[in-house]
């Protein structure tokens, strides 16, 4: 476990995040009232608008830009187009995609303590070279529960085991894990685990009032990939893209997870954005490539940056069976404080091959081969023939609730010298509060004059954020609570507002406060928030 041994000090503290996300309402857990419900959590005031910066940002980046602007390896503009297609589908799509045989996790489940454990999540602990003997489990990452584990199997052996005698293995490496005696995490007694059984994590749900559960059986979509595939026909039919293009969207997947655990990183409800980007097989290595490289740069300009974000290619065993044939599959990862020194992933980026196009062709039998006619030999009249083919696709998948979870993880910054004792450095572009206009006191005429100032910012600047205004409680105090709220800059309206027409602007992570023209304000923050 010492490889996984958290440093304290470099550390944030989830606990400390968790507790700033409630006390100023980013993420709330969801029906609180009522005990809370394992999986789900609910955005409040800040954490929508941020999640919904966050969304913005990736569709004007990718969507309205195409890339941002930046030409594709074939020097031409990136095109991308957007759907929004439905959670509930027809269930042989799902058939097709292989999520129904194949989306399983193997889970273990504990006979003492009813709880139910991802297998791979599991490692199991034990005396080395004794494959039948005493085999205690832990969950990964988890100093708390190697500990236990430890004590357990000391206890059992009625002696201190030193580290050299301990084993570690994954649980699914056990083989016939029937053979071990397992100890579950939470267990009091030893072999109270069962061995791994497959668990489809998908949600079903009924069709119709007086649906038959099996044959009116339908799914909660668990990617929004799939919607994208289905429509590739008609998306080529109806519009004027030509491969390379992509397809992009944005919107709700929903997974079982067997252990929904560290905060909004792994739910049961969660948000996607992902783009199918379909080209021509002999491309696919050029567009994978760009797609990775511009994906990572990306996440760097949301303000994730240094040792914190990590681009990891995956091995080739790592990789799902169709992946294999394919030109690469990375992960875009971030070091959250629940994994330290650890990643967890953000985004994966796979070229998928042809495999989703060529199922849903085979088992819908309509043709999804696409027509280039700029490709093929060319003709006695100088036009190419023209090719028949399935596209490769390049696919950037991401996790919207992991990107502000990441966002936020990045931005909380602890600061004993400030009164909140903690800022929030979110990105600008990302902030949920643009701007906070005070009036130093409430009388003299400053508080008309700040209202008139945060209507005119609300006017130009309210699409992106909230403009707040605050007259309540001591200026220092006001500033604190932007600070928690990430909010960049603090616009002042004192005794000299009134006689020289000039605000105060404080700066949020500098804490500098200079004097600016009443005039000036607006000009200001449309440059600093890059609009
Ligand atoms: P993991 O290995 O963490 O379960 P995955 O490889 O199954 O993730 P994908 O199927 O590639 O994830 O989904 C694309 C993205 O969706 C992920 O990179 C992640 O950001 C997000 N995502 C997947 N599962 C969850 C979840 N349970 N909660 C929140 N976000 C998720």
């Amino acid at each position: 476990m010492a490889d996984n041994a958290t440093d304290a000090c470099d550390v944030k503290s989830m606990d400390d995040i968790m507790a700033l996300c409630k006390r100023r309402g980013f993420i709330y857990q969801a029906s609180e009232i009522y005990g809370g419900v394992n999986g789900f959590w609910d955005y409040g005031p800040l954490g929508s608008q941020l999640k919904k910066n966050l969304r913005d940002a990736w569709w004007n980046d990718v969507v309205m830009l195409g890339c941002g602007g930046k030409p594709g390896p074939d020097g031409k503009p990136v095109r991308i187009v957007p759907v929004d297609t439905c959670i509930i589908q027809n269930p042989k799509v799902w058939e097709a995609s292989g999520h129904v045989g194949g989306f399983n996790d193997p889970m273990v489940d504990c006979r003492e303590t009813k709880s139910r454990y991802r297998a791979d999540h599991l490692k199991c602990l034990g005396e080395k070279g004794d494959t039948e003997g005493q085999i205690y489990a832990y969950i990964e990452n988890d100093d708390a529960s190697y500990a236990s584990a430890r004590k357990k199997l000391d206890r059992y052996k009625k002696r201190a085991l030193s580290d050299a005698e301990i084993d570690t293995c994954a649980l699914t490496e056990l083989g016939n894990a029937e053979l071990a005696i397992t100890v579950g995490p939470d267990a009091k007694e030893v072999g109270t685990l069962t061995p791994p059984r497959a668990f489809n994590l998908m949600f079903k749900t009924v069709l119709g009032a007086t649906g038959d559960a099996e044959i009116d059986k339908a799914y909660l979509r668990p990617e929004t990939a799939q919607g994208i595939f289905i429509n590739f026909k008609n998306v080529v039919d109806t519009t004027r893209v030509g491969v390379p293009f992509g397809i992009a969207q944005t919107g709700k997947a929903f997974r079982n997870e067997v252990t929904p655990r560290n905060f909004t990183f792994r739910s049961r409800e969660f948000e996607q954005m992902e783009i199918e980007f379909f080209c021509h097989p002999d491309e696919a290595k050029a567009w994978y490539e760009f797609w990775r490289d511009w994906r990572m740069a990306w996440w760097e300009s949301m303000g994730l940056k240094g040792e914190n974000l990590i681009l990891r290619e995956h091995d080739r065993d790592e990789l799902a069976h169709y992946a294999k044939e394919g030109a690469g599959t990375s992960d875009i990862e971030y070091r959250f404080p629940f994994t330290a020194p650890g990643y967890g992933e953000l985004e994966g980026i796979a070229d998928r091959t042809n495999f989703d196009l060529k199922q849903h062709q085979e088992h819908s039998k309509k043709k999804m081969e696409y027509h280039d006619t700029t490709r093929g030999e060319l003709l006695p009249n100088g036009q190419p023939k023209g090719e028949w083919y399935l596209p490769h696709v390049i696919e950037p998948s991401a996790g919207l609730d992991r990107g502000v979870l990441a966002v936020l993880c990045e931005a909380f910054t602890p600061d004993p010298e400030r009164p909140s004792g903690v800022v929030m450095k979110l990105h600008p572009r990302l902030s949920p509060i643009k701007a906070g206009v005070f009036p130093l006191v409430k009388k003299d005429g400053m508080p008309e004059v700040a209202e008139k100032l945060r209507a005119e910012l609300h006017q130009r600047f309210g699409r992106l954020g909230a403009i707040e205004f605050d007259e309540k409680q001591s200026i220092g105090k006001r500033y604190a609570r932007m600070d928690e709220a990430g909010c960049p800059f603090c616009f002042t309206i004192d005794g000299d507002t009134m006689t020289d027409q000039t605000v105060t602007v404080r700066d949020r992570d500098t804490l500098s406060q200079e004097r600016m023209g009443l005039d000036k304000v607006g000009d200001f923050l449309a440059e600093k928030l890059g609009v």
